[in-house]
């Protein structure tokens, strides 16, 4: 960063701070003004997504303290997230309809993915590519899966069931957004993450959503999780050869569990605890998940 002649230190880190609503949190001091600035708007973008509403514009004066000319203003991209929960909700339902139009027939699943919004669960730089039907990366080499698979797995989950699922388990939390979807048509979710800074970011993606009847766990999903099933549900968000024995036996007679299976080649894998030591399983579509992997990282 650029300090100016005798320009008290902390002035212009205290405005981006200003701007951004994230004092304390952006190194923008430490770094070239132009980075400084980039950092604070993505920053700043990703506070305003979350809460335009409540933010106030930034006073007027408040260049005053800042000695680069380029903080003016708040930059372009500050806007136009800023106006996104505005704008997302229209961008959502043609999101909806087009996961319609591929042939996701299910209201009650088509109603939860127009209730989510997805671009909370993305990073700054890619929320406005939030409701574009693809995969997009949350780090660690995973993915956040692609709107008409969350979608087509949950309706596949569901069954036609005329009302909610009861208890539903998922593998893969990744970044917590098909969990919220989940919450939507399921009573209880619970959702296990194997790698832990992305356990923590799907909690601080979901806190502001204040989804009461979701709860998330760090741990290897490959055990599932005993003390919480039996499970009406279990979705799997990762690609394994099979299915792990430990899921089928923390099924509910009469629950049904949907899992991507395979390597290069994955298909879609629906099974069916039909009575207590029987299970059918029907193969699906092709589809294409990270790998399911066992043990915990971080
Ligand atoms: N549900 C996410 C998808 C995340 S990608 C979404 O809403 O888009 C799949 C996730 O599965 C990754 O975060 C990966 O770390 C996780 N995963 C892989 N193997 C796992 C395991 N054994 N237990 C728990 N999570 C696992």
């Amino acid at each position: 960063m650029s300090e100016g002649k005798g320009q008290p230190k902390k002035r212009f880190p205290l405005t981006l701070d200003f701007v951004s609503g994230l004092a304390g949190r952006n190194k923008a001091g430490t770094t070239a003004a132009q980075n400084s600035r980039q950092t604070a708007t993505r920053n700043a973008a990703h506070h305003a997504t979350r809460n335009a509403v409540h933010h106030p514009a930034p006073p007027k004066d408040y260049v005053v303290h800042a000695k680069a000319p380029e903080m003016k203003r708040p930059s372009p991209p500050v806007d136009k997230l800023a106006n996104m929960p505005l704008v997302s909700e229209a961008v959502r339902k043609a999101m909806v309809q087009r996961v319609a139009q591929q042939g996701v027939q299910d209201p009650l699943v088509l109603a939860a993915m127009e209730a989510v919004p997805r671009h909370y669960f993305l990073e700054p730089g890619l929320a406005p590519q939030a409701y574009i039907d693809a995969s997009l990366p949350i780090g660690y080499h995973q993915t956040i899966s692609q709107p008409y698979i969350v979608a087509r797995m949950i309706e596949v989950l569901r069954g036609g069931a005329e009302g909610r699922l009861q208890r539903v388990l998922e593998i893969g939390t990744g970044c917590g957004y098909q969990a919220a979807v989940l919450a939507q048509v399921a009573d209880e979710v619970y959702s296990i993450e194997r790698i832990r800074p992305l356990h923590e970011q799907a909690r601080s993606n979901l806190r502001p959503l204040r989804i009461p009847n979701l709860r998330l766990h760090y741990g290897d999903g490959m055990l599932g999780l005993p003390q919480c099933g039996p499970f009406d549900g279990i979705i799997l968000a990762a690609a394994g050869l099979d299915v792990p024995q430990a899921l089928f036996d923390q099924m509910a007679i009469g629950g049904r569990l949907v899992a991507p299976v395979g390597g290069q080649q994955q298909r879609l894998k629906l099974v069916v605890r039909t009575k207590r030591n029987e299970w059918m399983a029907d193969m699906l579509e092709a589809c294409h998940f990270v790998p399911l992997r066992p043990g915990t990282f971080g």
